[in-house]
């Protein structure tokens, strides 16, 4: 979600809610080989010829495609990015299936994940055991008697992956990029995103309403009178709508500026004089931190009001909450259910719960809602994964096809016609000191200090949690391992981070359709080319421009160059603020602006890598119809050819730093000449801007 921004991590596409989001079964009917008539990459029964590419290139390129794969049952979304990550996730099932019937001892990695899935799997003793593995924690609660108290429970639960209040832990200095700090960011909330507590529509205000019901029928399921269980439901969402007030806005949460205020301890303390911080430290094993970033200081002083302002039971009630709220995939099939009912059906439009099988392998793999991290055993799981299906080949097409894409950008940073000598030459540095990763980590995550066994799927992911929490304190302090990924290998997704200055593409998403090396180039650039060039260009976004080459917070733009940049971006901000989502709401240009500028940047570089690997060559042949040049743009479409049910759709355009996919299928082609005299459109058709954005 937006808290990656935080990070510096710029993903290439963001699934919003995991647990629903992603999933499935039916594979497409249509063999993708090399050898059926017709296909180069490109599978012609995708098009709509009922549409012209000049009025609607998504529709025409992706059209047919759309129509004959409706979205399954479990799906709220379906498209290129969940085909492939449950064709991923069959992949994973069987490495799953093989290590649960391994006799290798319980310290090795095949061992722990296949004893983690087999818990997971294990309904019968999850139903046996009700909700006895959240007693210990519900009995803490109870026993809390003051603020002091309250705050080293809340590092207590936050280490267990239950997300009371704010969350606490350790990031790159954005100032000093090779240090590691800790950091305090705002949190605690239950639905998706800040505004989803301010809006005054009458879906945000029935959406508040199913929320609080439904943290009403999950205490009533853990016990309570329905009488009781309202009022509980109240107290949350109240309690809640406090601390969304005090949060930052999305939009907000982009800027590193806005988001990097480091001070001593003393100096935090003095803020939020009311929140025990070394109480919380030292339970959260971090007594010696002697400085942080508080990335927004008005949500901790108004969370530090709000501790003695609300009452004690209150606080007990929200706790409560959080713990079923984080557990729930662990209790029995009705605590299941019922969370599938608020988080899968009302937000994000799925029809029907996925397979078990389909949530543990993804358990096994990573956290439920924590997507860009690896939470559980994602590298063991990853490492298998990677032996069986990332040949040494694909990882050396894939990185030629970056240098390809890197020499675009360097070419046309020395020809950039608004852009200054020394910004120039700042950006050209940035450029040539990329870190580029590919498929897998070269040193691989040691989890000898996580024990997994089979007697309770919630203990495993508890110290999945517990493992996660102190590996990235244990970091406090010390230099930078340049070594780690934030993705796992099987990730659909890739990531620009701007402290590492680094792009990074995790082995799941070298595939068809991004990537084969057997079909024509034109697709491939069109595809992970544009991919590639997406990422390098979020160092150059309206959020990566502010990084330096080694990674830090600092600008290096001429003043002129800056305020061009500036209006250039704001061409694209308003471009994306036109697309309506549903009936007023329209996409937020100034959240997804980061991205769009990333996909027309990225798209221009892999165009302009593709026309130079022609050099020199005879002229590929045209295909089905299609010139050399116009194959390069239905490589782009099939990356986002996708069907969103509406509660996705609004969810993705209320939270979400990515625009929709047909936005991103559309919207960069038609401010590109190139496109427009690949295809013959002209001043006046839907696919030709009249006021053309051009940045990179
Ligand atoms: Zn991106």
């Amino acid at each position: 979600m937006s808290k990656r921004s935080l990070f510096a991590l710029c993903v290439l596409f963001a699934i919003v809610v995991c647990s629903a989001g992603l999933a499935l079964v039916h594979v497409r009917a249509s063999a993708r080989s090399a050898d059926s008539p017709g296909y180069w990459g490109f599978d012609t029964a995708n098009l709509d010829k009922t549409c012209k590419p000049c009025d609607d290139f998504f529709q025409f390129a992706m059209g047919g495609w759309m129509k004959n794969n409706p979205i399954p049952p479990e799906y709220s979304t379906w498209g290129s990015f969940t085909v492939l990550a449950d064709k991923n996730q069959q992949a994973l099932r069987q490495i799953l299936e093989a290590a649960e019937k391994s006799q290798r001892p319980a310290s090795s990695n095949e061992r722990k994940v296949g004893d983690f899935y087999a818990s997971c799997m294990d309904t019968a003793s999850i139903e046996t055991a009700g909700t006895k593995p959240i007693d210990a924690a519900l009995q803490r609660i109870a026993e809390t008697k003051n603020a002091r108290e309250l705050l080293a429970l809340a590092a207590q639960l936050q280490r267990q992956g239950v997300g009371v209040m704010f969350r606490f832990t350790s990031n790159q200095d954005a100032k000093d990029s090779t240090q590691v700090i800790a950091m305090a960011l705002q949190g605690g909330l239950g639905l998706p995103e800040r505004d989803y507590y301010l809006r005054d529509d009458d879906k945000s205000k029935k959406l508040r309403d199913d929320y609080t019901k439904h943290v009403a029928k999950m205490f009533e399921l853990l016990g309570d009178s329905s009488n009781k269980a309202e009022t509980e439901g109240m107290t949350v969402l109240n309690l809640e709508t406090s601390l969304a007030k005090a949060s930052m806005s999305n939009v907000d949460l982009r800027d590193p500026d806005k988001t990097y205020h480091k001070m001593k301890l003393a100096e935090v303390q003095s803020l939020t004089p009311d929140l025990s911080w070394d109480s919380y430290l030292k339970t959260a094993g971090q007594a010696g931190v002697a400085e942080m970033n508080i990335a927004q200081p008005e949500f901790f002083k108004a969370l530090d009001a709000q501790l003695t302002s609300t009452p004690l039971d209150d606080w007990k009630t929200y706790f409560r909450w959080h713990v079923l709220e984080a557990d729930a995939p662990a209790l029995p099939e009705k605590f299941v259910n019922e969370d599938f009912e608020f988080r899968g059906r009302i937000v994000t439009g799925a029809k029907q719960i996925q397979p078990r099988w389909k949530r543990c392998v993804q358990a096994t793999d990573r956290n439920r809602c924590v997507q860009a991290t690896d939470r559980n055993l994602g590298e063991a799981l990853g490492q298998v994964y990677v032996q069986k299906y990332f040949p040494p080949e694909a990882k050396a097409h894939a990185l030629e096809m970056v240098h390809n894409l890197i020499a675009a950008l360097r070419d046309d940073l020395k020809t950039l016609p608004w852009v200054g000598p020394e910004t120039r030459a700042q950006a050209s540095a940035k450029l040539e000191a990329f870190t580029v990763k590919i498929g897998y980590p070269d040193k691989w995550r040691d989890y000898s200090a996580l024990n997994v066994d089979r007697s309770s799927y919630l203990q495993n992911l508890q110290r999945g949690a517990e493992f996660d929490f102190q590996r990235r304190l244990n970091n406090i302090g010390k230099p930078v391992d340049r070594t780690e990924w934030g993705m796992t290998p099987p990730t659909v997704n890739a990531y620009n981070s701007s402290s590492m200055n680094e792009i990074v593409f995790p082995a799941g998403i070298i595939q068809p359709p991004f990537y084969d090396p057997k079909v024509d180039d034109a697709v491939n650039y069109g595809g992970m080319g544009a991919v590639i060039g997406h990422e390098i260009t979020h160092g150059f976004d309206d959020h990566g421009s502010k990084f330096d080459g080694r990674g830090n917070l600092k600008n290096w733009w001429s003043a002129d160059d800056l305020k061009n940049f500036k209006e250039r971006a704001r061409c694209v901000s308003d471009q994306f603020d036109g697309y309506v989502v549903d009936g007023d709401l329209h996409e937020n240009g100034k959240l997804v602006l980061g991205e769009s500028i990333a996909d027309l940047g990225g798209l221009t570089i892999s165009y302009a890598a593709y026309e130079k690997s022609l050099q020199g060559k005879p002229r590929p042949p045209d295909k089905d119809g299609f010139t050399p040049e116009q194959q390069f743009f239905p490589g782009w479409a099939q990356v986002w050819g996708a069907n969103e049910r509406l509660e996705f759709a609004r969810l993705m355009a209320n939270t979400n730093p990515h625009p929709l996919p047909r936005f991103r299928g559309n919207g960069p082609l038609s401010n590109m000449a190139q496109y427009a005299r690949a295809f013959g459109c002209k001043q006046g058709d839907a696919m030709v801007r009249e006021k053309v954005c051009k940045i990179w």
